[in-house]
């Protein structure tokens, strides 16, 4: 007897807020609320003492522990720890970023425990697990469809997966967030169009061209900015707040990460009254405490013009990705038939503006754009389950892969923007008499220069027959998954005997630290 199927859901695993939907009975999509009543879970985790708290509750922790208080580790999944981002983010965060032996960017929480990104992911999903079982009645959740900025790279994905896998649940599809933009939009209804998302969330900005025609969606090109989001924007407010109440009060706040923190959700909730208002009051109880013991209070008002001052180094850098979104495929601004703005981040005025600037037009309104992804993650389900009829979702892979042997040049084997799922071939031949196994390495990026590329992993083809150099021809086969996951498969040409790969090195965890840990947490549930 086979098991029951549990019930599947749309998931928008976001930087600041996670979103999960389903299809109601009536086929309508539908937003599910948490224990609070709100639409949003943040992407939070507190590793409190008596266990990690997700959510609205682990606010609290963002006050008094923030360096146990995990926010935005989507822009950390997938990651690793030399990269230049993450080299800036690791001075700024008010938690401890280290390298995992792999060059994986974890978090540091104490003198002896790290946890990778793919945990705390994990914890969120599984959170967002209940929130649909409490709504389902009590019936399992076990399948989900993820979101995922388009950009992602294998490893991004890939980690998205394990962290899915972690928290008990199995991957239908990782469906780009522009695509499902597109969908919750109502696209699926007719509304054939040559559509521009822009998505500026709490960490990044995704630009995609998305064609739809007659049921087919489309992603034809997609840009962003890895690093640019709402937490910027909140960090610049930081640093100018930080500099006035040095002014002001004499005091330097700088290191102090309490404090910090205090001004951060001070900054956050100002923004937010900023797109309704001119000005608004800040005021913070407790800012800090001096030697005596004697506590700080600040208190301001803010302006919208001064916000619009601090954040413009940032609204500057929307342009290039719209740009190059277009650019790569080919397309003039006028020729695009609706701008979607998606992200809790174009309700700022100032950003709206900016946008209808690049692009020429006045962008659509979305009443809910923190929710329109989850609602396409949800219709995607329910075209998976068959339930929605003549709809076709086409992806394209967002970078190129190379492989190289030896020491050699990389060469390309997939190139960006291929149609996805797609499946190319590589011929590895011995160079030595009697070699038992080949080695190679993956690379996403299509530059001949390995300096260039991110290394995704070292395989080594073994078990060869033992033969003269060069009599023994392997063929490397490369598939990217509609998923835009990627595999590897090995056959050696004269037997079409399928060959054996072992993995060397790998990005993101290993298949038995992510079964480990999925048993660690369906024990700790
Ligand atoms: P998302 O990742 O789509 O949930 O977007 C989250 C980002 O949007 C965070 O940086 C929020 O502070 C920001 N955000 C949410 N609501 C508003 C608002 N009303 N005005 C300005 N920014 C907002």
């Amino acid at each position: 007897m086979t098991a029951p199927q549990g019930k599947s859901v749309g998931i928008d695993l976001g930087t600041t807020n996670s979103v999960v939907a389903v299809i109601d009975r009536d086929g309508a999509p539908r937003i599910l609320t948490t224990e609070e009543g709100s639409t949003l879970l943040p992407s939070l985790v507190w590793f409190s003492p008596d266990g990690p708290v997700i959510g609205e509750n682990a606010r609290a922790g963002l006050d008094h522990s923030p360096d146990v208080t995990i926010f935005g580790s989507k822009r950390l999944l997938g990651r690793r720890f030399d990269h230049p981002e993450i080299r800036k983010l690791a001075r700024i965060l008010p938690y401890e970023l280290t390298e995992a032996p792999n060059g994986d960017t974890w978090i540091q929480l104490s003198a002896g425990r790290a946890v990778s990104p793919e945990e705390v992911s994990a914890l969120i999903l599984r959170e967002l697990r209940r929130i649909a079982e409490r709504h389902f009645g009590g019936a399992p959740v076990t399948r989900a469809v993820i979101t995922i900025p388009a950009w992602y790279d294998a490893a991004q994905r890939q980690a998205t997966k394990d962290a899915a896998q972690i928290a008990g649940l199995e991957v239908m599809r990782l469906l780009s967030e522009p695509t499902a933009a597109a969908l919750g939009h109502g696209a699926q209804r007719g509304a054939d169009r040559r559509y521009l998302v822009c998505d500026l969330g709490g960490g990044t900005f995704d630009v995609a061209a998305v064609d739809v025609d007659a049921g087919v969606f489309e992603v034809l090109s997609t840009t962003g900015d890895a690093f640019l989001g709402g937490d910027d924007v909140d960090r610049a407010i930081v640093e100018n707040l930080v500099r006035d109440v040095r002014q002001s009060r004499g005091l330097d706040v700088s290191t102090d990460a309490i404090a910090i923190e205090r001004l951060r959700l001070g900054a956050q909730r100002a923004k937010h009254e900023l797109s309704q208002h001119a000005t608004t009051k800040m005021h913070i109880a407790e800012l800090a405490q001096l030697p005596s013991g004697k506590a700080v209070e600040y208190s301001r008002t803010m302006r919208r013009d001064e916000l619009e001052l601090w954040a413009s180094p940032l609204v500057k850098r929307l342009e290039a990705p719209v740009k190059e979104a277009l650019r790569r495929c080919g397309r003039k601004r006028e020729e695009v038939e609706e701008v979607l703005l998606v992200g809790g981040m174009t309700r700022m005025p100032a950003i709206r503006k900016e946008l209808a600037r690049i692009v020429g037009r006045e962008p659509s309104v979305i009443p809910n754009p923190e929710e329109v992804v989850a609602i396409g993650a949800a219709l995607e389900v329910a075209r998976l389950d068959g339930t929605i009829e003549g709809v076709l979702l086409i992806d394209v892979a967002a970078r190129g892969l190379s492989m190289s042997a030896g020491n050699g040049d990389c060469e390309m084997v997939i190139a960006q923007s291929s149609v996805v799922p797609t499946r190319e071939h590589r011929l590895l031949a011995t160079r030595q008499d009697e070699q038992v196994r080949i080695e190679f390495d993956l690379w996403e990026g299509e530059s001949p220069e390995a300096a260039n590329n991110r290394h995704l992993g070292r395989y080594a083809v073994v078990d060869l027959p033992p033969a003269p150099a060069g009599d023994v021809l392997v063929l490397v086969e490369v598939t990217v998954d509609t998923d835009g996951t990627v595999r590897l498969g090995a056959t050696e040409l004269v037997s079409s005997e399928r060959l054996t790969l072992e993995q060397i090195f790998h990005a993101g965890l290993s298949r038995a630290e992510v079964t480990r840990l999925q048993r660690q947490l369906a024990e700790a549930s």
